[in-house]
């Protein structure tokens, strides 16, 4: 089993900045619209709040880290390259450079360390990063997201998709807020991120 891929845009700017909050958000369903094993730009479209969100997080200096489940590219839906032009593309649209972007693109029953609820992601992130994980956010409209914050001491907040997430979920968040928007804005009501 391959470890997590990493792409890191912006490695430099956080080397001498490791006080800084992370933020940590799912992509699809929380960014974007989940297209389910998709990564059409034609078929791009930003959830509510997510480019307000994106500025927010920016002016107060915090770090933007994306971590995101992609299972389509060990189903062939896509290739890597792709996803990353998409990601170029969401981006873009966002209007907002992400600090690092971490995907795991294998199957859910591959058993990686990577794929949420498992923490593997988060982990790679702070030993890359040095981000203190406790001090730290997860954002997703899933209980993927919200297990994989508990399992390494971060907040988690969830911003449903869909009905029946709350349902779902095996875990309670630390927040559930109606869109991205509302998540950044509870973040930074709960500055400092440390505990
Ligand atoms: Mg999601
Ligand atoms: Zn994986």
């Amino acid at each position: 089993m391959s470890p997590t891929v990493f792409v890191d845009t912006d490695a430099s700017a956080d080397t001498s900045s490791q006080q800084r909050p992370t933020v940590f958000v799912d992509r699809d369903g929380t960014l974007n619209v989940d297209q389910v094993h998709g990564v059409s730009i034609e078929g791009l479209e930003l959830r509510p709040g997510a480019a307000q969100a994106m500025r927010a997080w920016r002016d107060a200096g915090w770090r933007i880290v994306v971590i995101t489940n992609q299972s389509g590219i060990a189903r062939g839906k896509y290739t890597e390259l792709e996803m990353h032009r998409f990601h170029e593309a969401l981006q873009a649209s966002l209007g907002v450079t992400f600090d690092a972007l971490y995907f795991c693109p294998h199957l859910p029953d591959a058993g990686c360390a990577c794929r949420k609820p498992a923490p593997g992601m988060l982990l790679q992130a702070a030993r890359e990063h040095g981000i203190d994980l406790r001090a730290s956010f997860m954002v997703g409209d899933s209980w993927l997201d919200v297990e994989a914050a508990e399992a390494v001491g971060a907040r988690s907040v969830l911003v449903p998709s869909k009905p029946d997430t709350l349902s779902k979920r095996a875990k309670r968040p630390d927040h559930v807020a109606e869109d991205l928007a509302a998540a950044a804005e509870w973040m930074l009501s709960q500055s400092p991120a440390a505990r």
